[in-house]
């Protein structure tokens, strides 16, 4: 039997606000893109009274390669949480201009009209003073920004590099590889053996993505973490390396000598896709280039061994394919300069070596 105080509290207005915070008029799709880059987690997007009341993670995807898990759920807390900015009353809806000292924290409100005058005239006396340089457009990745961007093309002014700023995908990719990403698409984390997490701390910063490395492991796959602290991302590795900040250059170089001195490095990949089959002069340490060798040939044309003539050969300029030319790693032969000296040079595998030489684990470790 239901007491008095059961159905009171059944029907009391706390339950009743309760329910209505669960109640909407329809659902729809969205998603985000100016909280990351590329981001695009499919969201659930709850609507009342015309205002987003609620979003939540979609769960829809589909298993693209049969064996690796879908990418479901997608998403982070704080696209969970963008709805709420736009009624936030921190959000800013019409133009603030300073009324204080820098930093001091005082606004006053403006019309949008004396807001792009006031823009405009800067921005001319800038470029009248100082040329168009002399602004910086911030780069964002927001789809939104594009017509910034494009004024700023046509107007001259330099665009910061958003790699440095929001840093949403890893630079070192992009010089290395050419491309923003080098795998397929972040599922196939599922698929490594073994996952180096350095320099990042992906449990934080890459939520809508991390759990393929956290299956990677009912995979076989090993994760080490490589971070001065404790972080979130070395609770949930295989191992955690504790190196001092600042350090891990150390202990990369370490690993560097234990892997060439065991020859566990692919060679195929060392010559084809490194430049460490390329040539030094060791009387300056510097790279052979064309310029050295011939009178009018190129500052940017390098050379190699061809280790079955032992003899100098022009590294292709077009293509890092080898084609029928075996790069040697290891010697050195003589160059005769276009001066008509002679030069001692050897593939920067060689210098690499030798620099190796300060790096036993022992020694590194102690930097480390
Ligand atoms: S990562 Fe977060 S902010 Fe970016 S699209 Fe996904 S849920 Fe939205």
């Amino acid at each position: 039997m239901v007491t008095k105080t059961e159905r009171k509290i059944a029907t009391g207005a706390w339950s009743d606000r309760y329910r209505d915070k669960w109640k909407w008029d329809k659902v729809t799709w969205g998603s985000h893109s100016v909280d990351c880059y590329p981001g695009g987690c499919p969201f659930r997007v709850y609507v009342k009274d015309g205002k987003i009341m609620r979003e939540e993670q979609g769960g829809q995807l589909p298993v693209i390669q049969p064996g690796v898990p879908d990418m479901n759920p997608m998403g982070c807390q704080k696209g969970a949480s963008w709805c709420h900015i736009h009624t936030s009353p921190d959000r800013i809806l019409h133009p603030l201009k300073r009324a204080g000292e820098r930093g001091e924290g005082k606004w006053e409100q403006v019309s949008w009209d004396q807001a792009f005058t006031d823009i405009a005239d800067a921005m001319l006396d800038a470029i009248q003073d100082q040329g168009p340089e002399s602004i910086i457009n911030l780069m964002t990745p927001e789809p939104g920004a594009g017509p910034a961007r494009m004024f700023s093309t046509a107007l001259g002014t330099p665009t910061t590099d958003g790699n440095s700023e929001f840093q949403d995908f890893s630079p070192g990719f992009y010089i290395t590889w050419g491309k923003f990403n080098p795998v397929s698409s972040m599922d196939d984390w599922f698929l490594a053996e073994l996952t180096l997490i350095w320099h990042a701390n992906p449990v934080y910063t890459n939520i809508h993505w991390y759990h393929s490395v956290a299956e990677s492991r009912y995979n076989g796959g090993e994760v080490i973490t490589v971070a001065p602290d404790y972080s979130p991302s070395a609770i949930h590795a295989d191992y955690h390396v504790p190196v001092r900040i600042g350090t891990d250059a150390a202990f990369a170089l370490s690993m560097c000598k234990v892997i060439i001195d065991a020859g566990l490095y692919d060679k195929k990949f060392v010559q084809e896709q490194t430049d460490l089959p390329l040539l030094i002069r060791k009387d300056n340490l510097r790279f052979l280039r064309g310029s050295d060798v011939s009178e009018g040939d190129r500052d940017d044309q390098f050379f190699w061994i061809d280790a079955r003539a032992r003899v100098l050969a022009p590294a292709p300029r077009g293509t890092l394919a080898t084609a029928d030319v075996e790069p040697a790693l290891e010697g050195s032969i003589m160059v005769t300069l276009k001066d008509g000296s002679q030069v001692e040079v050897m593939p920067a595998f060689e210098r690499l070596k030798e620099k190796l030489q300060d790096y036993e684990p022992e020694a590194a470790a102690k930097i480390c």
